[in-house]
């Protein structure tokens, strides 16, 4: 398989893609070697996670360059989601204790291993065993850590199939644990598409922990459908937010351009739609128009860059009907609109803010990946409740407003797995990352996202027993 720079559209490698054949072999393989990991010691696992992350940070810039090279990321960007990334592996480092060491949790009252009958019940918190780790593209270390870290600190062994789009952070993520100390096999990377995912899950494997969209994950719960096999997914988002008048308007602004166009709004937490209280809607509009137009889109490469290329071409398609159905329905283009090109080459979209939206058009339904923003006046937070809430997805949505209490009292009314007030397109390792609806099931960090990874056991413990 080809990898393709999407500014540049040239090639940067040919790949050879995994058969049912080295699936196969790969499977086996991390299922003899997992026996022996999941007795290795939590200071030993620890040490090759501290490697790594040394390694990682030693070779922040290079890796940064290789990520943004095939999946267009801007290179501030890259950068930011390497160093963020070091701050996670830190947080699970200093958290996985919690969840992998055994835990007392009744002893009889003046319980001594000596004294007859006393009874002792104690936590374990076993692996799962295999776990296949499909991947999406769009932020390969956070999505790809957020999964691998915790599973193989755990005792688990990681099938890590990264997306096509970032193949060679996938290969770079590998080589790095080898040279960490990680035992072999423990960690193969499956190269191809969709269907190499596929024969991953012909597999026996323990645990399924998916990133991607919510097509994929339909088919993949269909293929294990049978299995008693946990199954995670972290699928699509239209996250909204709302501007309330009493918002601090500059930060809102500025908050919400950010959320829409970070990471060229490929983020599953992109905003992707937003609702502005009547009173303030021109106000919100001029100042957001004037935020956009000044966003730089250009090379990935260039430090400048704040916005990149599309990582599938597919996608312009997406984006150009989302405008056409937008503008048939009274929807205004006030910025950008269209696909664009740098150097004659390249899968760019201009950043694109479109007013006066309304929920007939797919813009404000439908989930868009990229650089694009609907924007609807309404009337009172009722309603603006109800639009937040119309729609098949569930990850994250944003209040703006300098009133807490009504803030938390809005954000409670919202099906989403994470709720912001003042701030939006944000993770954090210390809280649950968790969708609703068709976002996904299941949660990947906090002491959750570690717990995933495990099986309890629960023992009962009688010391010295005497008739
Ligand atoms: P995708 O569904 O096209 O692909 C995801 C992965 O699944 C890839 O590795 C792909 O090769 C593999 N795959 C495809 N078909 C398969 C099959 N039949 N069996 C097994 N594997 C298969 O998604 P994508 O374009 O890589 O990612 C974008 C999507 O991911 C967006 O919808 C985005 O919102 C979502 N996402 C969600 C989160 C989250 O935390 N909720 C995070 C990142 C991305």
């Amino acid at each position: 398989m080809s990898v393709v720079n999407p500014a540049t559209e040239q090639i940067l490698g040919e790949y050879q893609m995994d058969t049912a054949s080295t699936v196969k072999t790969k499977f086996e393989r991390a299922k003899a070697a997992q026996k022996n990991w999941k007795t290795v010691g939590l200071g030993l696992k620890k040490q090759i996670f501290t490697n790594f992350r040394q390694k990682l940070s030693t070779n922040k810039d290079q890796l940064a360059s290789l990520l943004s090279s095939e999946m267009g990321k801007p290179i501030s960007q890259a950068k930011g989601e390497i160093s963020a990334t070091l701050t996670r592996i830190d947080w699970f480092l200093t958290h996985v204790d919690q969840v992998a060491i055994n835990n007392v949790v009744f002893e009889t009252p003046g319980w001594s291993a000596h004294k007859p009958n006393q009874m002792q019940e104690m936590i374990q918190n076993e692996p799962l065993g295999v776990i296949a780790n499909i991947s999406a593209w769009n932020y390969p270390w956070f999505v790809g850590t957020n999964v691998f870290v915790p599973a193989l600190l755990t005792g688990n062994a990681v099938l890590y199939k990264p997306s096509e789009h970032a193949l060679l952070t996938g290969l770079a993520i590998g080589r790095l644990l080898l040279e960490s100390g990680l035992p072999d096999d423990l960690f193969p990377v499956i190269v191809g598409g969709g269907e190499v995912g596929g024969e991953i899950l012909k597999h026996s494997v323990n645990g399924v922990f998916f990133t991607g969209s919510v097509q994929t994950g339909q088919r993949i719960t269909n293929s294990i459908a049978n299995r008693w096999t946990r199954l995670q997914l972290e699928l699509g988002g239209k996250d909204p937010a709302y501007v309330r008048s009493d918002a601090n308007m500059e930060h809102a602004v500025g908050s919400l351009v950010e959320g829409a166009f970070y990471n060229t709004g490929q983020s599953c937490c992109s905003v992707e739609r937003i609702y502005v209280e009547k009173s303030s809607y021109s106000r919100f509009t001029n100042a957001y128009i004037q935020n956009a137009k000044s966003l730089v889109t250009g090379s990935p490469s260039d430090p400048d860059t704040f916005v990149g290329p599309l990582a599938r071409q597919e996608q312009i398609a997406v984006l150009e009907d989302q405008v056409k159905d937008a503008v048939s329905k009274g929807g205004k283009v006030v910025v950008g609109g269209k696909p664009t090109k740098i150097n004659g080459k390249g899968y760019f979209f201009e950043p694109t803010v479109v007013i006066d939206c309304n929920h007939s058009m797919k813009l404000m339904k439908d989930e868009s990946f990229g650089p694009i923003i609907g924007i609807q006046s309404v009337e009172s937070d009722q309603q603006a409740l109800e639009l937040m809430n119309d729609t098949e997805y569930g990850l994250t949505s944003s209040v703006y407003t300098m009133d807490r209490t009504r803030a938390i009292d809005i954000l409670s009314h919202l099906e989403t797995g994470t709720a912001y007030w003042n701030t939006s397109d944000r993770v954090s390792p210390h809280l649950p990352w968790s969708g609703r609806r068709n976002s996904g099931i299941g949660v990947t960090l906090s002491l959750d996202g570690i717990r995933t990874f495990t099986q309890p056991r629960g023992w009962h413990l009688l010391s010295n027993p005497k008739v």
